[in-house]
């Protein structure tokens, strides 16, 4: 969805968008493919507010995803917190800055109560304001890097694949070092 900048009255913008399944499907496989999938539509409530130059974006959702348990491989369903502020900056004025080391400084100085320097930049046109970008990459950079089931996940038995979460299989007993089993199919002479 796109918003531009004349949308944004003085005491800002909110916006409650609907992110829908297929649109969360493919932020969470198109670049790379993080495994997760949602468990369905997400609501994304976002406030833009303006500053000198460019426009500060507020965004939370909470996304529900479901993934094979890294070890078990049982399905797990995890409820991801988004939230985000983002400092959005026009091109030209980034270019601009260039020379300044300072000028930044002075700006997040102003601008205090925004908090702009914790915000990170992210460059636009200036005038529209492209949110399906921004949200997909907020949304990647929330998931953590895998799911397990649990933290003490037994996982799989690497022999007979057994769940070693239902109980020990009978492998366990004879279960031996991979680099002493290498060695026990040795010959000696
Ligand atoms: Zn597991
Ligand atoms: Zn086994």
């Amino acid at each position: 969805m796109v918003v531009t900048v004349d949308q944004i009255r003085e005491g800002g913008l909110f916006l409650n968008e609907t992110l829908s399944e297929s649109f969360l499907t493919h932020a969470l496989a198109d670049v790379k493919d993080t495994g997760f999938r949602p468990d369905g539509p997400a609501l994304l409530h976002v406030k833009l507010q303006k500053t000198g130059s460019g426009v500060l974006l507020r965004g939370s959702t909470e996304v529900t995803v479901h993934a094979p348990c890294r070890r078990c491989l049982a399905d797990v369903h995890l409820k991801i917190p988004v939230s985000f502020v983002l400092n959005l900056v026009p091109k030209a004025s980034l270019a601009a800055g260039d020379d300044e080391e300072g000028a930044e400084d002075d700006q997040s100085e102003r601008a205090g109560s925004f908090d702009l320097d914790r915000a990170d930049e992210e460059p636009f046109d200036g005038k529209h304001i492209d949110l399906d970008p921004l949200v997909r990459e907020q949304v990647l950079l929330a998931l953590p890097m895998h799911a397990v089931c649990r933290e003490d996940c037994k996982g799989l038995c690497g022999s007979c694949g057994q769940n070693l979460n239902e109980g020990q299989c009978a492998c366990a007993a004879e279960q031996v070092d991979p680099r002493l089993a290498a060695l026990k199919n040795i010959k000696l002479n």
